[in-house]
């Protein structure tokens, strides 16, 4: 039996194509490796409570067509994610605002909170931000850089942030109002009845085969599409010839406990390096749960090696040459299209994800 397309990934990107092409009558093959669809965004349900896991996934955007896109599969509730931050002994609000400086100097206004910013780095002379370091002193001054980004980012990326970009700390708002939102964006959410029902709706009439290994599927079938969407990772796909491209990997400690509320929100941060993991992630708080007992999940990050998930790629200067050299690679390579977060080698969100795929679906179908 031949497909129009064999979609290697039952992430994010590999079911928004389907879903699309299959309304356009294309017939589609969606394989996985993994035992379920939904790739990471993929939740489990335990007793009511759906567990992330791997890894939390809220919702945002500020694309409406992405936002009514999404909601086509699933109506969102109203979580506005607010982590909290725990340094030593002492208890921040995040992202970086208002509550966050007054907690952290004692002071009310925000104009002493710039204040106290432009004295702790005036010796800098930090005029454009060429790394995370830079960007992040530049924006909260030393305290919050010691305190609450320093040692988290060292255990999230394994690097010193001297030596990672600046973008990945702009992606979080630093702001001079009363905001714990995390987000800036418009839209946000969870969606009821969790994200694994979304993947569901996207490739019901699809066929999807699971446990199922690419390059052994096309090995004895090699032409059982005209095209392939390629959602794994690129530098795997080419068998690693120009080299190995680099990401980080995460592990999940999941706990039940038999106590309703173990924390008290959703997203707790521990930022010194002493505690070996980043974050405690208790799952019910996405959707308000109140159930009588509770699931946390510890999260400790690692260089990803063969054999472990990889999660985020590491877009410093090195890898980003490299994947360039690879982009060339998969130009020549007929009827393949690389896509998602490990084919495009970018630390997406769900919003750009699909609307990637919506991209390529606009220039492929
Ligand atoms: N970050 C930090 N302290 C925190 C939370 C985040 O320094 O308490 C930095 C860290 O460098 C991280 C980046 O901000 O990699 C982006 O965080 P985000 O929460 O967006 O990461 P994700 O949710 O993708 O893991």
């Amino acid at each position: 039996m031949k497909y129009d397309y064999l979609i290697v990934g039952a992430g994010l990107f590999g079911s928004v194509f389907a879903y699309e092409a299959n309304k356009r009558g294309k017939k589609c093959l969606v394989i996985d490796k993994r035992d379920h669809i939904g790739g990471n965004v993929y939740c489990e349900d335990v007793d009511g409570i759906n567990v992330h896991k791997y890894g939390a996934h809220i919702f945002h955007t500020s694309n409406k067509e992405i936002w009514n896109y999404i909601n086509q599969f699933a109506e969102f509730n109203n979580y506005i994610n607010s982590p909290v931050a725990v340094y030593k002994d002492e208890l921040y609000n995040l992202p970086f605002n208002m509550n966050t400086f007054s907690k952290m100097w004692g002071i009310k206004t925000p104009s002493e909170a710039k204040d106290i910013i432009a004295q702790q780095i005036a010796d800098l002379n930090i005029t454009n931000p060429e790394n995370l370091e830079e960007q992040a002193l530049s924006l909260a001054g030393k305290d919050v850089y010691e305190k609450l980004i320093k040692g988290y980012t060292e255990k999230q990326w394994g690097r010193p942030c001297t030596e990672l970009p600046a973008f990945i700390i702009k992606r979080l708002p630093f702001r001079f109002i009363y905001d714990n939102n995390y987000f800036n964006d418009r839209y946000q959410g969870i969606p009821i009845g969790g994200y694994t029902r979304i993947a569901e709706k996207m490739l019901d009439g699809v066929d999807v085969k699971l446990n199922m290994d690419y390059f052994e599927l096309i090995k004895g079938n090699p032409e059982i599409a005209d095209k392939i969407i390629y959602t794994g990772m690129i530098d795997e796909y080419f068998e690693y010839k120009l080299g190995a491209l680099e990401y980080r990997s995460v592990r999940f400690e999941t706990e039940r406990i038999e106590e309703e509320n173990f924390q008290g929100n959703a997203v707790v941060n521990y930022t010194d390096r002493e505690v070996p993991f980043t974050r405690i992630i208790e799952h019910k708080h996405f959707e308000f749960g109140k159930q009588d007992f509770t699931i946390i999940s510890r999260e400790y990050s690692s260089e990803w090696k063969p054999g472990i998930e990889p999660y985020y790629p590491v877009n410093d200067d090195k890898n980003s040459a490299l994947f360039a050299k690879y982009q060339e690679l998969a130009e020549k390579e007929e009827n393949v299209i690389f896509g998602g977060r490990l084919g495009a080698y970018k630390y997406y969100d769900m919003d750009k994800v699909i609307e990637a795929a919506l991209g390529l679906v606009n220039e492929e179908l």
